[in-house]
This record gives structure tokens, sequence and C-alpha cells, in this order.
């Protein structure tokens, strides 16, 4: 018997089925549809620093949302297979069940995405391809210029691009595809070998909906987001977006439109437009990434600026163990290593410290951020940690955060350091950020005595003040 003919749809970081451009296209097509999901074997493999790229929390929130898309898919007649086997076995185990005579897969900057996916239409004979430009909010042909003449400053990009927005419209939803048998595949196996750990946010798109939902409709927290997004701490506090935007359980768009309802029927202020304008960072390092390729991940950075890194060991242990002595790098670090999240202000003083106090390789960070962060995204994590460590494209490369006096402004009662580092619980705000200042009397009388209960700063405060 011959194989039934069928359109693939490969996904990738677009695990939902509303607003889906690969999948809508597929299912009009009329040919039964299938979903396949290939877990990059590079993903699980180590780093050259030693560590895989991807942590626990990621994984968990990833296997939600395959679980999540899973469901979805065959209440539409799809059926959705996830693959943790070579590329070439997969192809051809597919190619036993199905005559596959056309692939949809959404535009990835990445060159290691790109391979990958180049590796399995190779393998399956060069198929059909159509792409489809789904991650970014704004679609290329919205951009008042060609990629390669992209600003490298975002605010000139961002002028530019204001004076003509043009969002798609989502697309409508789906209809059942025709009926067409599943194949095996290795979920089963995937999840024998992760036990599921909870999360501080679940996956999957309906988890992701009913959040946004809340945000901007029930907690009404966005109306508020311009004073609140630069708390350290706090759910409601800034949107809590980007876990959904990294794997696409959301798309930009229907995140924009829902905005534009919050505006029509809520109200319309400085908040609002304030979320926008961070999407447009996203889309920002997403156009800046498909343009700059591999030099993204290299240590010159975009700007092509020599720095001499230095990777000491006694740096690397003080970060791996969240003990370098600064109260708020060491809270934001126990919190990333505990959790899987960080605050976007904890994120930028930690990058500033790492890269331009303590000197280490900014591509060190990066990938330890890749590791642990369950919103990983490669075009904001490695455009962020450029930008910050100064060989991106900050206009203003010396740019250095003064972290005792960020904590003052950010914490000023200490209370979020106090969170992850009960050992300094009772020494009051702002001593709390300057703990070495500590007197022998203070330290008895706050019960911190250092360096038994908390380390001595790795480097001194004068050249951290100094920079
Ligand atoms: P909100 O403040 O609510 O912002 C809404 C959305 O706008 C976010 O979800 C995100 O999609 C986008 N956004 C906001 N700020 C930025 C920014 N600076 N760059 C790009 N997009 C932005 N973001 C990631 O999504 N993945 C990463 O791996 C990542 N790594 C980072 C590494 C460093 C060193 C720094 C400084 C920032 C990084 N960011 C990253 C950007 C930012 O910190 C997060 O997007 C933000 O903290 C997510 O929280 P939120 O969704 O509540 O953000």
């Amino acid at each position: 018997m011959s194989q039934p003919a069928v359109h693939l749809v490969y996904f990738q970081h677009d695990l939902r089925i509303d607003d889906q451009p690969c999948l809508y296209a597929a299912v009009q097509s009329g040919f039964p549809v299938i979903g396949v999901y290939l877990l990059p074997k590079l993903e699980q493999a180590k780093t050259s620093w030693g560590w895989q790229k991807m942590g626990p929390y990621r994984t968990q929130f990833l296997m939600e949302s395959l679980a999540n898309l899973k469901s979805d898919l065959h209440a539409l007649q799809i059926p959705f297979m996830v693959f943790t086997d070579e590329i070439a076995s997969v192809a051809a185990r597919l190619s036993q069940s199905y005559q596959i005579v056309h692939v949809h897969a959404s535009v990835e900057p990445g060159s290691e995405e790109q391979q990958h996916l180049d590796q399995f239409l190779l393998a399956l004979h060069q198929p059909p391809l159509t792409l489809y430009h789904d991650k970014p909010l704004l679609h290329p042909d919205a951009y008042p210029w060609l990629l390669t003449d992209l600003p490298l400053r975002y605010t000139d990009a961002r002028i530019r691009i204001e004076q003509r927005i043009v969002v798609k419209p989502c697309l409508p939803p789906l209809p059942p595809a025709s009926p067409i048998q599943t194949s095996n595949d290795d979920w089963q196996r995937f999840l024998e070998a992760h036990p599921p750990m909870p999360l501080f946010i679940k996956g999957g798109s309906k988890e992701a909906k009913m959040h946004l939902q809340d945000y901007f409709f029930g907690v009404k927290a966005i109306l508020t987001y311009k004073e609140t997004r630069n708390e350290l701490d706090g759910f409601s506090n800034s949107s809590k977006l980007s876990p959904a935007l990294s794997l696409g359980l959301l798309s930009p768009r229907w995140i924009y439109w829902q905005l534009k309802e919050v505006e029509a029927t809520l109200k319309k202020n400085q908040s609002t437009y304030w979320l926008w304008f961070e999407l447009l960072w996203r889309d920002y390092f997403y156009y800046l990434h498909l343009k700059a390729k591999d030099r993204f991940f290299m240590l010159t950075g975009m700007m092509n600026r020599q720095i001499p890194w230095q990777q000491h060991h006694k740096s690397i242990e003080a970060v791996l163990n969240g003990t370098t002595g600064y109260p708020l790098v060491d809270a934001n670090l126990k919190e990333l290593f505990t959790t899987g999240w960080m605050s976007n202000r904890g994120r930028q003083n930690v990058a500033s410290f790492l890269s331009k106090i303590l000197n280490l390789d900014w591509r060190w960070g990066a990938s330890l951020f890749e590791h642990y962060l369950i919103d990983y995204d490669a075009s904001s994590n490695y455009g962020n940690w450029q930008y910050v460590s100064g060989v991106g494209v900050d206009p203003r490369e010396d740019r250095i955060f003064n972290i005792s006096l960020q904590a003052k402004k950010y914490d000023p009662l200490g209370t979020y350091v106090k969170k992850w580092l009960p050992a300094l619980k009772a020494i009051p705000a702002p001593l709390i950020y300057q703990p070495w200042r500590m007197t022998a009397l203070e330290m008895a009388l706050y019960q911190c005595q250092l360096p038994q209960q908390y380390p001595w700063p790795i480097v001194d405060d004068a050249r951290v003040q100094l920079r």
C-alpha cells in the first residue's frame, strides 16, 4: 500500500495552533497534515563551558508546552510527533508512514536551527518548503528598510518604525484537517527521561492565554506596567510574557491586538504604549540576529571590539555559587538557579557585573543564562548580553551599572535581597548592600559574620564604584 500524501508542519518556536501561519497554510492545502518536533540533540549536548544548553526549567516548560500542543492538534485531527532521534533516522521513520509532499516552517534567525531544517529536508529528499516570518511582531514588509540597512541604534530603528506601524491581523481559527493515522514517536521516552518538576509559570498555549487574559483584563496590571516594570520581584510587576513568546505559545500579533483591545475598552496610557515599545526591542534583536548571523555569537560581537576578557577561576566559582559578596548580584543569581527566572533589572545588573567588573567572557554569562532561563531566546539573550557587555549595539559602550546604587534604588528596604540571602536578613538597608562595611559590633548585632555566613566581596568596592 502506498503511503498517504501529507503536508508536514515543522514546529520550532511556534508551539500553538492559533495564529500559526505554518499550520494555517498546511490545513488550507486540503491535504492531511502532520506536525513534527525534533528535539535538537545539540540542546542536550554539553557546551564547551561544561553544562547543557537547555537546563531543567526550560526542559520542563518545553515538555508542558509540547503536551498542550499535542492535545490541541489531536482535536484538529492532526497527529503531532516528537522525536529525540538523529535527524536522518527521524526522516526515514516518517517516510515509511507518509509521503511528505510539502513542508511548512517558520524562519529562524539562528544558523543551528537553519542547519537542522536543511538536514531534515535533505533526508526527506527535498520536498518543497515554504517559510513564514512568525517570530517578530512586524513582518519584514512593514519595515522601511532592507535587512542589510537595519540601523545599528535601536532608537533610530524605532523612530522610523513608529511612523508606519503595520501589524497583520491574526489568522482565523482553524477547521479540523482531513484525518490521518499517527506514527510512533519518542514522546514517551522523552517524558520518562524527565520527571516533572513544578515551575513558577506553567507551559502550554492554554496557560499562556489565561495568563495574558489575567494580566490585561483580570488584575489589569498592564495599566501600571510602566511604573512597575523595573521591580526586581513581584509576579505582576512585568508582563511575564517572555516564556510564552520564547516558545511561540502566543503570537506577538495576538498580544498586540489584545493590547489594542485594552486600549479600546479599559484605558490607553503610557503603560500600554511601553509594552509595545518593549515588544519592539524583541523584534529589533530578532532582525539584528538575522542580519548578523554567526557574528551574534562571536567574542568581539556586532561591533568587533577587542576586550581583554579574563576567565579567572575564582570569579567563575563565585558566580556559579552565587557568592560574589555583592548582595544584589548574589540574590539574582540564586533566584535564577532556583527558579529559572530573573527580572530585567536583575539581568542588566548581573550581566554588567560579570562582564564589566569581573571581565568574564560575555559569552560565558550568556551561555549560563541560556542554560537556566525559562524564557531563553537566542536573539534576545545574546543581543542583550552583547549590548550590556560593550560589544553590541549600545551607543554607550562604557555604561556600567553601579551595583550598590542600583540596589538602593530598586530594592530600597532590601526585601528582595533578604528573600534570597537569608544570612543577611537582620541587616538594615542601606547597609545590607555593602555588608563588608559592617563593624565587628554590627556583625554581632545583625548575626552575620563575614566571611563565615556571607563572603567578602570578590572585587573591592572602590573598583566597582570607580568604573
Ligand atoms: P516585560 O517587561 O513585560 O516586557 C514585555 C516583553 O517585551 C517581554 O516579554 C519581551 O518579549 C520583550 N522585551 C522586554 N525587554 C526586552 C529586551 N531588553 N530585549 C528583548 N525583548 C525585550 N528576554 C528573553 O525573552 N529571553 C532571553 O533569553 C533574554 N535574555 C536577556 C539577557 C540579558 C543580559 C538581558 C539584560 C535581558 C534579556 N532579556 C531576555 C530581555 C528581558 O530581560 C526579558 O524579555 C524580560 O525580563 C522578560 O520579562 P517580561 O516578559 O515580564 O518583560
